[in-house]
């Protein structure tokens, strides 16, 4: 008896241990199940778009699912993106996101509750099926990029530039806010191509990008329009305030000697200025910005003028700025010769 009992103890112990292993083996099987519908879930939700916002929220809805409340941050320094979901908790993972060697960006998630050791690996699992369809989401994104990027200069080009135009003017027709437009063209350029070379043009039009980019504030948008052509896009910006930073860009240009080995190379540009009105849409705030350069050009080169029926808002502005009166008031009687044949030569330039 003596002897049983402790078998029958050992034995029931035995059964009691087993019973608990199938228990924790049927809760991760439970798990894993679970965790590998997520990962064909979150596979699946990842192959849908190319779209690096819908990536990087389709990760997140899959963490939700299997971490519950949890936050994640990724950037990516070079595309300047940086998306963030959830509240950042005390508990993190950090990941550098590589493939191939190259770099994908940064990934972090956290959440309030420490991970276990079996909520790491299954989060690194789920990384894994993250990579390639982020990197697949970055080459779209470089290429989108690329199209709307000119690469002498590094502005946005013109068809980034009728984009923004159109976006830029739907807000100000809603908000009823100012918006205006400056064109800027160099000023006998050809003759620098002739007289240089191909060579030193672009050079020119890169110091004139430079330029350009310098004077104007960071929520202003240049664009390399065409050749030697740059749009600036001014939001929230009158025709006086418009016409002052023209005016600024215009000498800055004037004053700037570029250096070149048979002696330095002056250079000068012609600007348009012109400001939104409810009834303008891109096309046509465009063609008045473009009509006022016209102008500047016929009417000797190196000026800025502004469009005619922008000038009444002007003088109103000069009134209470003497300094700036006397200039603008030139430009009035100057610009209020563009007639509507001449608005549609430019635009149909
Ligand atoms: P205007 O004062 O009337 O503007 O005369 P312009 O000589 O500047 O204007 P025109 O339109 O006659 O000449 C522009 C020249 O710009 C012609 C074209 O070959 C040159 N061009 C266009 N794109 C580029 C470029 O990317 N690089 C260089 N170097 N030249 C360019
Ligand atoms: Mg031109
Ligand atoms: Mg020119």
């Amino acid at each position: 008896m003596s002897l049983q009992q402790p078998i029958s103890d050992t034995m029931r112990q035995v059964t009691a241990d087993q019973a608990l292993f199938d228990q924790h083996a049927e809760q991760s099987r439970k798990t894993e199940d679970k965790a590998l519908a997520a990962l064909f879930r979150i596979s699946g939700a990842l192959q849908t778009s190319l779209d690096i916002h819908i990536v990087i929220q389709a990760f997140y809805d899959g963490l939700l699912d299997m971490f519950g409340s949890s936050s994640l941050e990724y950037s990516h320094k070079e595309s300047k993106i940086n998306l963030v979901h959830g509240i950042l908790g005390r508990h993190r993972c950090n990941y550098q996101l590589t493939l191939h060697g190259k770099t994908l960006g940064e990934i972090t998630i956290s959440r309030r509750k420490r991970f276990t050791k079996a909520e790491i690996v299954l989060l690194e699992n789920l990384l894994c099926t993250l990579v390639n369809p982020l990197n697949n989401a970055l080459l779209y994104q470089e290429a989108l990029a690329a199209a709307l990027r000119d690469p002498l200069t590094n502005l946005n080009n013109r068809r980034a530039m009728e984009a923004t135009l159109s976006r830029e003017v739907e807000l100000a027709k809603r908000c009823r806010s100012t918006l205006s437009l400056i064109t800027l063209d160099i000023d006998h350029f050809k003759k620098i191509n002739d007289n240089y070379g191909h060579l030193t043009g672009d050079q020119v039009i890169v110091e004139v990008a430079n330029a350009l980019q310098s004077a104007v504030r960071s929520c202003d948008i240049v664009f390399r329009y065409g050749g030697e052509e740059f749009v600036v896009i001014l939001s929230n910006t009158d025709t006086h305030g418009a016409h002052l930073l023209a005016e600024r860009v215009r000498k800055t240009i004037a004053d700037q000697l570029i250096p070149h080995e048979d002696g330095d190379i002056n250079i000068s540009a012609s600007l348009g200025v012109a400001s939104f009105e409810q009834l303008d849409d891109g096309k046509s705030l465009f063609a008045k910005a473009d009509a006022a350069l016209y102008q500047a050009k016929r009417t000797g080169r190196n000026r800025t003028e502004v469009y005619a029926s922008d000038l009444e808002s002007t003088e109103t502005a000069a009134v209470n700025k003497p300094s700036a009166a006397k200039l603008t008031k030139t430009k009035v009687s100057r610009s209020k010769r563009i007639s509507k044949t001449e608005l549609a030569e430019a635009t149909a330039h």
